[in-house]
C-alpha cells in the first residue's frame, strides 16, 4: 500500500496501479488514474477488474472530455464501454452542429447521422438479445426489466434515437440528387429530389427547396416547380435578401411557362390501388408513404416489377423481398435490384452486399 502511495505521488501511474492492485486494491487503483487524470487508464481498468462503480466513473470521463471539446473521443469512449444510444445521441449532435450545414458538409454529417444510426442498431440487437435470454432463463427477468428500463429513459429522451435512420438518409438523398445532376441523370435527379421535402426537421428550407426548384425547372415539371419557389420565397429560414431573389426568379420563369407539369407514368398505390404518377413521395389519397431506393432515390412499387421478380434465395448482406426489391441486412433499406447489379455495398450505410450471389444472377433486367 505504502508503495503505491509513494508512486502515486511523484505521478507514476502505471508503477502505482500495480502495487495497489498485488494488494487487491481496486478502487484506490481506480481512484489513482482519475486523479493523476489517466482516464483511459482507470476504464480499462475497471472494465478487467469489473469494478462496480464503473458507471459513474465513465460519466465523469465523458464529461470531462466534453468538457475540453473532446467529442469524437468521448464518442470513442462510450462505443468502447458499449453504451450505444449516449454514443449515438452525441454523434447526432455533432452531425446538426457541424458548421457549414448542409451547404458545406454533407459528407462529413452524412457520416456522423449514420455512426450515430448504426449505434442504435447494436443497441436494439443487444436490447433483443437481452429479451430472448430472459425468455431462455439465461438471466433473471429482474435483470432485464432494468437494463430495460435505464436504456428505454435514454432513448425516450432524444428524438435522434426514435428514427435513427432519418438523418442520414436525408442527407444521402440530397448529396445522391446533387450526384445524379452533375452527371446529367435530370429525372433521377429530380425524384431523388422532391423525397428531401419529407425531411424539413432535418435539412433546412432553402437546401432542400432550392434543389427541387433547380431539378424540376431542368425537367419542365413547372407545377413542383412553382411549389418549391413558394416555400423559397415565404420561409422565415430563408433571409430577406434571398428571398427577394428567389421571388424575382420565379417571376422571370413563371411568365412564360405555365405552371404545370408533363404527363408521367402512372402506378397503383400499394395500400389503396391509386393510381399515382412514379415520381411521387407519397399517395395523394391515403398518404401512404412510399419507400425509396436507396441506389437510385426512386419510390419503390412493388406491382411494377411483379411478372419479372425473382425469388432466389437470399445472398449474403442482403434480404429479397421479391418483386426485383432486395433489402440490406444492416440498415434494412431497400433497393431495386437493376439499381445494385454493380454496387458492393449498400449506397446509405456501406455494409457489404453479395452481388455476386446467385440471386442477382438470376434476376431478369427490366
Ligand atoms: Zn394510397
Ligand atoms: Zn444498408
Amino acid at each position: 500500500m505504502d508503495i503505491g502511495n509513494k508512486f502515486s505521488l511523484v505521478g507514476l501511474c502505471d508503477q502505482a496501479v500495480q502495487a495497489y492492485l498485488r494488494h487487491g486494491d481496486i478502487t484506490t487503483a481506480v481512484q489513482t488514474c482519475v486523479t493523476l487524470n489517466q482516464w483511459d487508464t482507470a476504464v480499462n481498468l475497471a472494465q478487467q477488474q469489473n469494478f462496480s462503480q464503473i458507471e459513474g466513473l465513465l460519466s465523469k470521463y465523458a464529461q470531462h472530455l466534453l468538457d475540453k471539446n473532446k467529442k469524437m473521443e468521448a464518442v470513442a469512449l462510450y462505443r468502447k464501454a458499449n453504451r450505444h444510444t449516449e454514443a449515438a445521441k452525441l454523434l447526432a449532435q455533432m452531425a446538426k452542429e457541424t458548421p457549414g450545414g448542409a451547404q458545406k458538409n454533407p459528407d462529413r454529417i452524412k457520416k456522423l447521422y449514420l455512426l450515430a444510426a448504426l449505434e442504435v442498431e447494436k443497441y436494439k440487437t443487444k436490447t433483443l438479445q437481452l429479451q430472448t435470454d430472459a425468455t431462455m432463463g439465461t438471466i433473471t427477468t429482474a435483470q432485464t426489466v432494468q437494463s430495460l428500463i435505464t436504456q428505454d429513459q435514454s432513448v425516450a429522451s432524444d428524438k435522434a434515437l426514435e428514427s435513427p435512420w432519418r438523418g442520414a438518409e436525408a442527407f444521402h438523398l440530397y448529396l445522391l440528387a446533387q450526384r445524379q445532376l452533375y452527371e446529367g441523370q435530370l429525372e433521377q435527379s429530380m425524384k431523388t429530389a422532391l423525397r428531401l421535402a419529407d425531411y424539413e426537421d432535418i435539412l433546412d428550407t432553402q437546401t432542400i427547396y432550392s434543389m427541387i426548384a433547380l431539378t424540376t425547372y431542368y425537367n419542365k415539371f413547372f407545377m413542383q416547380c412553382s411549389k418549391a419557389f413558394i416555400k423559397l420565397e415565404a420561409s422565415l429560414d430563408v433571409n430577406e435578401e434571398m428571398r427577394t431573389k428567389f421571388g424575382d426568379l420565379a417571376l422571370r420563369i413563371f411568365t412564360r411557362n405555365p405552371p404545370r407539369d408533363p404527363p408521367s407514368k402512372a402506378l397503383p398505390c400499394p395500400k389503396c390501388n391509386t393510381r399515382i404518377r412514379d415520381w411521387s413521395v407519397s399517395c395523394s389519397n391515403c398518404n401512404y408513404r412510399l419507400p425509396f431506393c436507396v441506389a437510385s432515390g426512386r419510390s419503390i412499387f412493388p406491382e411494377e416489377n411483379t411478372s419479372l421478380g425473382s425469388h432466389g434465395p437470399d445472398a449474403a448482406g442482403v434480404l429479397s423481398t421479391g418483386a426485383g426489391v432486395v433489402k440490406c441486412k444492416t440498415c434494412r433499406h431497400r433497393m431495386y435490384v437493376s439499381e445494385v447489379r454493380k454496387i458492393r455495398n449498400c449506397p446509405l450505410c456501406h455494409s457489404h452486399l453479395d452481388a455476386s450471389a446467385s440471386h442477382f444472377h438470376d434476376a431478369p433486367r427490366y
